[in-house]
């Protein structure tokens, strides 16, 4: 029993250190990171710890459009602009915008608690590729 739990708290840290090592990775993409190195680890436990993850609060799960969930380990409030080409994900600092969001508390009858902002663009990768063509 010690043992299997051993082996789960090392399976959780390198899951953790995956998701960390890539940027807003999908469950997928921590699987397949994850097993290069430890190829005894499943994609169901990884899907699973992913999840055990987000439901502690220990990292944050992003639904974005036109996307897998994705993974993010900044707990700190911030925002995503997603490239609209190839779906990179990067995060935007905005201080100023959580007094503006945070001051609507009501919608009708719904108590606002929280809520998610999107910014789309084209990253700058992209940009050099039509420039290119
Ligand atoms: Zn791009
Ligand atoms: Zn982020």
């Amino acid at each position: 029993m010690a043992e299997t739990s051993a082996r789960n708290t090392k399976q959780k840290q390198a899951i953790y250190e995956a998701l960390c090592a890539l940027d807003h990775p999908s469950a997928s993409e921590v699987y397949d990171r994850v097993h290069t190195e430890h190829p005894t680890i499943s994609r169901g436990t990884v899907f699973r710890v992913l999840g055990g993850f987000a439901e502690s609060g220990r990292v944050r799960k992003l639904q974005l459009s036109d996307s897998d969930d994705r993974y993010d380990p900044t707990l700190a409030p911030h925002y995503h602009a997603r490239c609209a080409l190839c779906g990179r994900v990067e995060d935007v600092f905005l201080p100023e915008a959580d007094g503006v969001l945070g001051g609507v508390r009501t919608a009708g009858s719904i108590d606002i608690n929280g809520y998610d902002v999107e910014f789309f663009g084209v990253c700058k990768d992209c940009r050099k590729k039509g420039e290119q063509t």
